[in-house]
This record gives C-alpha cells, sequence and structure tokens, in this order.
C-alpha cells in the first residue's frame, strides 16, 4: 500500500513546458559580446525604406523600458537609440532550435515542439528530468530557458510562464490547482482576448469563478467546444494533450547502440535504419530539406552535433551516404570517446513546390 501512494506522487508530475528565454535575442547576445549591457533587439526588415520593419524579439532590458515584439523598429529606436538592433537570422535560430530539439527528445519519452522555442513533453519522470534538461541546455548550448513541470500539460506551461525568466517551477496537484484557479482568466493559454471579455461580461475574472458559472451558460456563450472545455478547468481537468507540432523545423529519429562503438560500418548501419524512419516523414509530407544534421550521445552522456548544409534542397529518396559518413568521421576524428546514442536530423524545409515552410 505505501508503495502505491509512493507510485502515484511520483506519477503526478508527469509533462513539462520548455520555452527558451527572448530566444532570438538571446541567441544574438551570444554573437554580439559588444551587446552586453545593452538592449538587443532582434528585427524582421520590411525592405521599405532602410528601417521599416518589426522587432521580432527583444532582451529583458530592452523590455524593461516598453520595447515589445511586433514595435515598429523605428519607434524602438527612439527608445533605445544606443540598443544594438540586429537582422533576424532565421536560419541560424532553426539551426539552434534543432540541437535543442534534440536535447529535448534525447530525455524525453514523448516530445512536441510548439514552436521555434517552446517544447511540451512527456515523461514518468519529468520531476527529475526537468532540471537535467535545464542544466544540459545551459553546459552545451550556453543558453537560458525556463521550465515547468507539472500533472498537466496546461499547468506545466502556467508554471512556466510564472518562473520566467531563468526559471524552473515544479508543481503537484495541489499547488497547480491552486495557481490555475487563483489565475485570471486571460493567463490561461487557449484563453484569448475576446474570451475573456465575454467571460468578464457574465461576471468570470479568474478561473475560480468558472466554478460558480452554470455550465450551460457557458456552452450557449461560447459553444459546445469551448464551452465544455471552460467548464472542465473549472473543475480541475486539464486535459492530457501535449499538442500540435506546430512548426516543424527538423524531422530527427534517436536510437541506442547495441553496444558502445566507434565502429564505422556499425554506427553507418544504425544511422540507415533512423534515416528511413525519418524519412518517411519527408516522403509522407512532402517536403524537401537543406540540412542534414547527425547527432552523438558519447559515453559521459553528452550530446554532440554535426551538421551539413546544401546548397539546394533535397528530395527524401536523395542518396546522402557521403555525407552522412564524412560527418561520422568527422565527429570520430575530433572525439575519442565511444558513442552511445546516435540521431539523424533533417531541417531547412522547403515544400516540393518550392515554398519554404521554416517561417
Ligand atoms: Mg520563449
Amino acid at each position: 500500500m505505501q508503495n502505491k501512494i509512493k507510485t502515484v506522487a511520483q506519477i503526478s508530475y508527469v509533462y513539462l513546458h520548455i520555452d527558451m528565454d527572448y530566444f532570438y535575442a538571446q541567441l544574438e547576445e551570444k554573437r554580439h559580446p559588444e551587446s552586453l549591457g545593452k538592449v538587443i533587439a532582434v528585427c524582421m526588415f520590411s525592405g521599405r525604406t532602410e528601417i521599416s520593419g518589426a522587432i521580432t524579439t527583444v532582451n529583458y532590458l530592452g523590455r524593461k523600458i516598453g520595447i515589445k515584439a511586433g514595435m515598429p523598429i523605428i519607434s524602438a529606436k527612439k527608445l533605445a537609440p544606443d540598443g544594438v538592433f540586429i537582422h533576424a537570422d532565421r536560419e541560424y535560430y532553426a539551426e539552434m532550435s534543432a540541437r535543442i530539439d534534440m536535447i529535448i527528445r534525447a530525455n524525453c519519452e514523448k516530445v512536441v515542439q510548439a514552436s521555434i522555442d517552446e517544447w511540451n513533453a512527456f515523461d514518468p519522470n519529468a520531476a527529475e528530468i526537468g532540471p537535467k534538461i535545464k542544466q544540459v541546455i545551459q553546459n552545451e548550448m550556453d543558453l537560458i530557458c525556463t521550465l515547468g513541470v507539472a500533472p498537466s500539460v496546461l499547468g506545466a506551461k502556467m508554471a512556466a510562464s510564472k518562473a520566467k525568466p531563468n526559471g524552473l517551477l515544479i508543481l503537484d496537484t495541489e499547488h497547480e490547482s491552486k495557481m490555475i484557479n487563483e489565475s485570471i482568466v486571460e493567463a490561461v493559454p487557449g484563453i484569448g482576448k475576446k474570451t475573456t471579455e465575454a467571460l468578464g461580461m457574465i461576471g468570470v475574472k479568474k478561473v475560480s469563478d468558472l466554478k460558480k458559472t452554470d455550465p450551460i451558460l457557458l456552452v450557449e456563450t461560447f459553444g459546445k467546444k469551448t464551452g465544455t472545455w471552460l467548464h472542465d478547468l473549472a473543475l480541475g481537468r486539464y486535459g492530457a494533450e501535449l499538442g500540435e507540432e506546430k512548426e516543424q523545423e527538423g524531422i530527427s529519429r534517436i536510437g541506442t547502440l547495441k553496444q558502445q562503438s566507434r565502429d564505422i560500418e556499425f554506427i553507418m548501419q544504425k544511422i540507415s535504419e533512423l534515416e528511413d524512419d525519418a524519412k518517411k516523414w519527408l516522403f509522407e509530407t512532402k517536403k524537401s530539406y537543406k540540412t542534414l544534421a547527425l547527432i552523438f550521445i558519447t559515453d559521459d552522456m553528452a550530446l554532440h552535433t554535426k551538421s551539413f548544409t546544401f546548397r539546394n534542397p533535397l528530395p527524401w529518396n536523395e542518396d546522402i551516404t557521403k555525407e552522412k559518413r564524412q560527418l561520422l568521421e568527422e565527429f570520430l576524428k575530433q572525439n575519442s570517446l565511444e558513442i552511445r546514442r546516435i540521431g539523424i536530423k533533417f531541417g531547412n524545409f522547403m515544400d516540393l513546390n518550392g515554398q519554404t515552410t521554416l517561417f
């Protein structure tokens, strides 16, 4: 009996939400050490005039003085005349996102990438894995992120947004429902501006107010789907969906070698197996790719990647034996450890009609 209770308690933190802090701006901070202590903003230039365009991400220093994503670059420059304004480098952000994706996939049972810098994951050991992932991302990539761990995806997401930046918040069932109930409705992911307004009209400001609201009124006001969802929210039924894989920046497959090895043929064999599986996805989604990466998890559990970018996008059935071998050989030359797990990743997708699907 004692044992059973323990299991139930352990199993209650099973979802993780991982969110990189001010992702693009953080990446640019690392590449532009001269920006240290300054406002750094990543911009998407529209090309109409030299400075027309909008801010996509800004560091916390910039946020403090009122610079926001979506703001015109001109307005942001007025607020921070000595700020560093950088042209967005999408390929680089996608590549870094893919590396983080690999770290998360190497550690969790089930992972869905929700956006370029956000992941939802499931793992029975989420409470131990969460802090570990944060540490690995810090050690391997020198990047900070925020993690929420909770019994539900919703709880994990809200825990993460509460803990930002550079935070980690692990909630058990009791604290999760307390946090959600006390939250104002607009802070709940999935409740937008319109729903917030409509809820306000029927006297609902906090999630806990939903408890006092007639479920029939909720369904009448918001339709069956949203109404039921709101009622479930009131009852503490937060669902268990990891969500859709929203922006697929890369498809990867990772597997464990039968034994640790540095044998090229043996490792190539495993890579081919994983490749076949990943290529099924490319075939099904009719995507071609420009980036091929190999993932190496060595004896010491460190994660390394080597990637190759092709000049032109390749279709799923192109033979890439030469490039794979080259990446593997390069890796073995630079590292003396044995490989324990190996992975392959395709990224930088194009639809076969030539339209880029990255952003
Ligand atoms: Mg983020």
